[in-house]
């Protein structure tokens, strides 16, 4: 047992309890828009540095740019090495051992370009656009932005305007305008940016492993991917991981002739078509035993799930289809499962090239969303023993004369994760509640910050918090329609300010 605490702990304590009691700082929009200001000729030199990772002095200009912005504005810096393509570390110095750490995380690296693609000289040379009374975009003097009053509604357009080069800048811009402010932090803070996360990130593990303490944290915030379509702030608890699988069918050694060998030897593309069907009913939901059970949604995830303003008959006119697949009872609990895709099928050939023959084999290639709790292995464990209770004898490639000759019924099926893991954090985490009250200190409770449980894609958050193994939240601050990846990547200037003030709402506020 230990002793009572000491007068001098006890205090400790109680201004611990005080600072819990703080609410975050908040930024004025006039504020922002003043800081957003003065930081857009430094965001246009980001956005003329070509940043794909396919060429290491590429990443090193941006990191060393980077690191020149984050020096100035008072943080102590590190590259962290990365065969050629250093990621960069950032912290801001007089850590306080009684405020909780968090780790900032973004990307500095950006996808490929194809310039003739894009509707301005260069995707590497930033344009201002606003949009015409006839919808269409149209360049305006980027100089207006630099002074004058700022359109919300105008757009940045360059690679990386968006994904992720707007929120390094937005968190640049939030730390000055702190500083103007005198105001005081509420967290410790440190930042990371990934130089590799459009390729997945291969080597983040391996990085992260090697600088443990030095990014050593309370918990992640991972400033990257769109908001919702609404632009209400937004959290997100987790990510969907993918992993891919091949099955195929085996029936006579070659293809026969359809007259003389119909009806007598077996056709693999239609034995294919029934295992197929034996895996997923004609709602869409996965019928191999087991797929869905450790899948555990409370009332409380459902109700957030639920109050998501996602427009689903807008949803199913924009796909032109009728009714959805039954899994979930909105298109955010749908995201919550697995599922089993078929994402292509082939046996023979069709059209020009279509003979009467019954094919000797059939392949369909099936990707697997993966969840936190329903990993590849656990998935496709389920799928193999399925197709055994279905009668197939499963071998690892083409069937041996012994083989065919043993067995009636003859497939392959292997599996792989492809493109990273499952992640998720509880919606009522440590780390949940304290960016939750934050955006609301920062926009007010109505509308309601929306809350995404796990979002539907793949993203590499996996390999981020396992190396580090911290709780984390996404806290996406791009607009929905900034054609992230593709030509044309746009930044909305609104969307700049708000970025902004989210941030200074999260490093101001204490958890
Ligand atoms: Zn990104």
């Amino acid at each position: 047992m230990k002793t009572l605490p000491s007068l001098a702990l006890g205090a400790a304590f109680l201004a611990g309890l005080a600072a819990n009691a703080a609410s975050a700082a908040e930024l004025s929009a006039a504020s922002a828009a003043r800081h957003a200001q003065a930081s857009y000729r430094e965001y246009f030199d980001l956005l003329t540095l070509p940043n794909d990772a396919i060429v290491p002095a590429d990443v090193r200009r941006n990191v060393e740019f980077l690191e020149a912005s984050f020096r100035k504005r008072g943080f102590a810096t590190q590259q962290l090495a990365n065969d050629g393509k250093p990621m960069l570390f950032a912290e801001l110095p007089g850590a306080d051992p009684q405020r909780k750490t968090v780790l900032f995380y973004m990307h500095l690296d950006g996808q490929p370009v194809i310039p003739e693609q894009w509707a301005q000289k260069s995707p590497w040379i930033p344009v201002l656009k606003r949009r015409t009374a006839q919808g269409e975009w149209e360049e305006i003097d980027s100089a207006r932005l630099f002074d004058g009053p700022v359109d919300p509604e105008w757009r940045v357009f360059g690679r990386s305007s968006a994904d992720d080069k707007a929120p390094i800048m937005m968190f640049l811009s939030a730390i000055d305008a702190l500083r103007a402010d005198g105001a005081a932090l509420g967290v410790n803070v440190k930042v990371v940016l990934d130089s590799e996360e459009e390729k997945g990130s291969p080597s983040i593990g391996k990085v992260m492993a090697a600088h443990r303490d030095l990014l050593r944290s309370d918990a992640i915030v991972i400033h990257d991917g769109p908001m919702h379509a609404t632009n209400r702030p937004t959290l997100i608890f987790g990510n969907r991981g993918a992993a891919k699988a091949a099955l195929t069918v085996y029936g006579a050694k070659v293809a026969l002739h359809s007259g003389h060998y119909g009806n007598y030897s077996p056709n693999p593309a239609q034995r294919l078509a029934t295992l197929l069907a034996s895996m997923k009913d004609d709602r869409g939901r996965v019928t191999v035993p087991g797929y869905y059970d450790r899948v555990k949604l409370g009332e409380a995830e459902r109700r957030i799930m639920a109050a998501v303003p996602d427009d689903e008959a807008a949803m199913r006119k924009r796909l032109g289809i009728a009714k959805p697949d039954a899994v979930g009872a909105n298109y955010q609990e749908a995201m919550q499962y697995p599922s089993l895709n078929v994402r292509g099928m082939a046996s023979a050939a069709v059209g020009d090239k279509v003979a009467n023959i019954v094919p000797n084999a059939a392949v369909a290639e099936l990707d697997l969303r993966t969840t936190p709790d329903s990993d590849a292995r656990y998935l496709g464990g389920l799928i193999e023993a399925h197709l055994r209770k279905q009668g197939y004898h499963l071998v690892p490639g083409a069937p041996t004369d012994d083989d065919r000759a043993r067995y009636e019924k003859l497939a392959s099926f292997s599996y792989q994760g492809e493109g990273g893991n499952a992640a998720g954090t509880p919606i009522d985490s440590a780390v949940g509640q304290w960016a939750y009250e934050a955006m609301v200190e920062a926009f007010g409770a109505k509308p309601e910050p929306v809350r995404i449980r796990m979002m539907g894609g793949t993203v590499p958050t996996a390999e981020i918090v396992e190396a580090l193994r911290v709780p984390f939240a996404i806290v996406p601050l791009v607009n929905a329609d900034n054609n992230q990846h593709a030509s044309n990547e746009n930044m909305r200037m609104g969307n700049y300010l708000d970025g902004i003030r989210t941030i200074y709402s999260l490093v101001t506020r204490p958890f």
